[in-house]
């Protein structure tokens, strides 16, 4: 198996396929649960793999960064005592949607900068990734075509599969990919003609199925050129029950807080937790002060990191996939394209606003 070839498994083999993934490295995939819902699950058994689970409402930024984690234990009665944390296991996160692979992408990217966090690093290192291209938008909130983020990838996956009926085209992306498919090689065959004239139809109808849109070129530019009204941002955040879901469910999303918990024994051990940039508590200071102490502050970063030309300059890509999350996760609609499209109605018809690119975030 070689990077850049492109194989077709047989839906009827794609069990022992990946069971022989897994006798190398642990399966994370989709599976139904008792009620009907699927989500990606730590599996014994390959059979149990969903593959038509549509959509986790669950980020996998989980794998890379579990919502509660200890870093490590250490006990301060005198002498420091460091118990560090477990090397993550080598992982294999199959039937990943475009638009997650994108955000894993950019978590990695947060995750490996000027300051690495090694845990996290360490475990994208070690997973990789079967990414399963949507043959139609997983639901009605997906936008990932308005982001350039799916619904299919062309480069950045270790395998991305397509489901064709009775086969998956397997396009082996990576020296990662191909080294967790070597194994089960004797279960691929070369694809025909018929195959690839399969897979550009359903790229085709995955184009035209989406629902939902979300203006992101124009809020790019009004946003980086800074030219949205407070009173706008605050409107638009009037609603906003300050629950940080928007946040937590954003597989692109990275804020962690930082504590310790006191145990037995003179035991402590320091942990992490998701943190959303939606609660107040997020940039408040030591003094009581806090630096952007309304809601409408607080949406307007989260959507310069979302969308700004900065946030494209410096990561390559807008701060989100599209995955549609924040719509459905949001109990008041302030999902980021009905965001977007309130700012754009908010600056109205007047002149375009003349672009300077910020080069950090606008001022509190
Ligand atoms: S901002 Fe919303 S749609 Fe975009 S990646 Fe995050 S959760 Fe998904
Ligand atoms: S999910 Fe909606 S209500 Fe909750 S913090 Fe985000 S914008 Fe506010």
């Amino acid at each position: 198996v070689k990077p850049g070839e492109t194989y077709v498994l047989a839906r009827p083999d794609a069990p022992a396929f990946f069971q022989i993934v897994a006798e190398h490295m642990r399966l994370v995939a989709p599976r139904r649960r008792f009620g009907g819902d699927a989500g990606f699950e730590v599996l014994e058994r390959a059979g149990e793999i969903d593959w038509d689970y549509g959509h986790d409402p669950f980020p996998p930024k989980r794998y890379l960064l579990p919502p509660v984690e200890t870093l490590f234990h250490y006990r301060a009665d005198g002498r420091l005592e460091l118990e560090p944390p477990k090397p993550p296991e080598p992982t294999a996160l199959v039937g990943v949607r475009p638009c997650d692979v994108n955000a894993l992408h950019l978590a990695g990217r947060f995750y490996s900068g000027p300051i690495r966090d090694a845990l996290a690093t360490e475990r994208l290192e070690r997973t990789v990734v079967f990414a399963l291209a949507c043959n139609r938008a997983p639901r009605r909130e997906c936008f990932c075509i308005c982001c350039d983020a799916g619904p299919w990838l062309e480069s950045g996956f270790d395998v991305q599969m397509t489901d064709l009926g009775e086969r998956f085209l397997m396009e082996v992306g990576s020296e990662k990919g191909a080294s967790a498919c070597a194994p089960g090689a004797s279960l691929l065959r070369p694809p025909s003609e018929a195959d690839f004239s399969s897979q550009a139809r359903l790229r085709r109808e995955a184009d035209a199925s989406f629902e939902t849109t979300a203006y992101v070129a124009k809020a790019m530019t009004l946003i980086s050129a800074d030219e949205i009204p407070r009173a706008a941002w605050d409107n638009l955040a009037a609603t906003c029950f300050r629950c940080g879901a928007c946040t937590h469910l954003c597989p692109v999303c990275t804020c962690f807080t930082v504590y310790e918990r006191p145990g037995g024994g003179g035991e402590i051990s320091r942990c992490r937790s998701w943190d959303s940039c939606q609660l107040a508590g997020f940039t408040r200071e030591a003094s009581g002060h806090n630096p952007r102490d309304t809601q409408g502050r607080r949406l307007q970063r989260r959507m310069f990191h979302k969308v700004s030309y900065a946030t494209v300059q410096r990561d390559g890509a807008p701060g989100c996939v599209g995955c549609g999350r924040c719509v459905a996760g949001c109990l008041t609609d302030l999902g980021l394209p009905a965001v977007l499209l309130g700012l754009r109605r908010s600056v109205g018809a007047g002149p375009r606003p003349r672009v300077r690119v910020a080069e950090k975030e606008p001022a509190c």
